[in-house]
């Protein structure tokens, strides 16, 4: 049994910030918050600066973050971006991937993630060949996530067909398991660790046929485990399914089980009313990935009405072009701002909730993302001496964190009661910047 005290010298609390705020961890978790504690008591562990509820980073492609730097640059669009997000996953091998995704979540760390969802599809050899573990590729994310000293909820992915029935091609060969009963036989071998949960995913309408939905819905379903979709990122896609279906991939996705409230749809971009409708209603979670979104050239999604219609908001990186989810979450209210021309959509507190608890409750860790006694012990804190946050604030909240603070402001983060991230260096990676550089690099074509 393992016991220690934190003292944060302010501490954001759900509804406000407090000074002076004493933490007992015990076993990972938090066993009492206790304010009015002026001083640090003897023996306590000082972390000064504002410290908030770990993050949350919903959707994250790990091998995406080789591609930083080169496709955002040129014209283009969505496809032929993923054009290139291809050539990088055909050269993913089990090893190369682990270095890759230990150095993405170390530099999540750096920057206040306590838990990731991974959405994984990569599964097989290059032209579909089987590893002789079926789960070598999942295997190498779980274990980089727990050497960078973070939970991860991989989100197993089915990938079956190349577009609404059609068989996969060329790079999309690796990620299909032949049919979701396959999938569902491979996944079912992945096991939950303390610092894993196993969810599933649907890659998109496009590839997982209408009649296999149900089968990756059921698999969840009795796993009572987290489900998410790629949703409506793109017209096109709903062109297709209108065309095919005769309905929208929101109306298929509801006609198949696959929405409600272990469900999360991914971007969520362009949507009916019905569809959002269907989503709210439900009680489905949207994922909104606002930097990856701009850069794609997506479009803004309707996260205001469908959290409105009572969809849960959480953020993610997605393809990380940016590890920020301070800027995530402040360019949600900032997209919206500018589409509408009007000001306030959310309070700076609930958009750290969507980075925070609802980002947890949508990866299936509904114990983190808070700073409450029972609750994971997972946290981080701001500096509010950088040149981003210094000054007399004139009241220090939630907005400090959300509208001021970057990535780069991060000093601690602590997940399960360990310091996984201290005074800015990462503890169990010693040099993230090397590390990235070599995980990319041994990627190049
Ligand atoms: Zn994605």
């Amino acid at each position: 049994m393992t016991s220690k005290t934190y003292w944060l010298e302010h501490a954001w609390l759900g509804t406000h910030v407090e000074p002076g705020v004493a933490l007992d961890v015990r076993d990972g978790r938090i066993t009492a918050v206790r304010p009015d504690t002026d001083a640090p008591p003897p023996g306590a562990e000082i972390l000064r600066g504002l410290t908030l509820p770990g993050l949350a980073n919903a959707h994250s492609h790990a091998f995406h973050r080789a591609l930083r730097g080169t496709v955002q640059v040129g014209s283009g669009t969505f496809w032929t971006w993923r054009e290139v997000m291809y050539a990088t996953a055909d050269r993913l091998t089990p090893d190369t991937y682990h270095a890759l995704a230990r150095a993405v979540y170390a530099e999540m760390a750096l920057a206040g993630v306590t838990a990731v969802g991974e959405f994984h599809y990569v599964h097989h050899a290059p032209g579909g060949t089987r590893y002789a573990d079926p789960n070598a590729m999942g295997e190498a994310l779980i274990a980089a996530a727990d050497e960078a000293g973070i939970r991860i909820t991989l989100l197993d992915t089915a990938y079956l067909s190349s577009g609404f029935g059609r068989p996969p091609t060329g790079h999309q060969l690796r990620f299909s398991d032949g049919d979701a009963g396959a999938w569902a036989a491979r996944s079912s071998l992945l096991k939950e660790r303390d610092h894993v949960r196993i969810g599933a995913a649907i890659h998109s309408v496009r590839a997982v046929p209408a009649d296999q939905l149900e089968t990756v819905a059921r698999w969840a379903e009795e796993r009572r485990a987290p489900l998410h979709v790629h949703l409506s990122e793109q017209t096109a896609e709903n062109e297709a399914c209108l065309e095919i279906h005769g309905c929208t991939p929101t109306q298929l996705l509801a006609l198949h089980g696959v929405l409600g409230p272990r469900t999360t749809g991914v971007h969520n971009t362009h949507l009916t009313a019905e569809d959002i409708s269907l989503i709210g209603g439900s009680g489905t979670g949207t994922c909104m990935c606002p930097t990856t979104e701009r850069d794609l050239a997506d479009g803004i999604g309707p996260a205001v009405a469908l959290q409105n219609e009572g969809s849960p908001l959480s953020l993610g990186s997605d393809s990380h072009a940016v590890i920020d989810l301070f800027e995530e979450a402040r360019a949600m209210e900032l997209n919206e701002r500018l589409r509408t021309r009007t000001r306030g959509h959310w309070t700076a507190a609930a958009l750290l909730r969507a980075a925070s608890a609802d980002g947890h409750a949508a990866l299936g860790w509904a114990e983190a993302g808070a700073l409450e006694p029972g609750a994971l012990a997972d946290f981080t804190t701001i500096a509010l001496d950088s040149v981003r946050t210094a000054g007399p604030l004139p009241r220090l909240g939630a907005e400090t964190a959300v509208f001021a603070a970057s990535a780069a402001d991060v000093s601690h983060t602590v997940v399960a009661g360990r310091h996984v991230v201290r005074d800015g260096a990462h503890s169990l990676v010693p040099d993230v910047p090397r590390a990235l550089a070599d995980a990319v690099e041994a990627l190049r074509g």
